[in-house]
């Protein structure tokens, strides 16, 4: 059983995936990323924190919260969204960076995408 977030990409969300039924969906058949986990328990989904990359102080915050609520977050997926984003936009995340930063900081494990479509 793996504790999920999902970190989506501000200025898309909505845009592309209208209520992320993409990524709910991908979650119950296990595809891509989301492939890694026997099983998933999503415990929160939110934004990136939006341009210039606010990653950071957005994780920062959902950590608290989610402590506050006695639960806890063991991988944080950053939604196929944020990857085609970093890709094929002007995303300003360093995925490489980031995921040090936040493995480091929040002792979580950080993926880079969640559904193949
Ligand atoms: S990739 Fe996933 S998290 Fe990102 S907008 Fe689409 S459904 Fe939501
Ligand atoms: S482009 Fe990057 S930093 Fe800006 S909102 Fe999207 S994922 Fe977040």
């Amino acid at each position: 059983m793996a504790k999920i977030a999902v970190l989506y990409c501000k200025r898309i969300q909505d845009h592309s995936c209208v209520a992320c039924a993409k990524c709910f969906k991908a979650m119950r058949e296990k595809n891509a990323e989301y492939g890694r986990h026997d099983e998933i328990e999503l415990v929160a989904m939110t934004h990136c924190g939006d341009c210039p990359g606010l990653v950071v102080p957005r994780v920062k915050l959902l950590t608290e919260v989610v402590k506050n609520l006695d639960e806890t977050i063991e991988v944080i997926h950053l939604g196929t969204c944020m990857k085609l984003a970093m890709e094929t936009a002007e995303c300003p995340i360093d995925y490489d960076d980031l995921k040090i930063t936040l493995e480091k900081k929040f002792g979580v494990e950080v993926v880079l995408g969640t559904h193949s479509y």
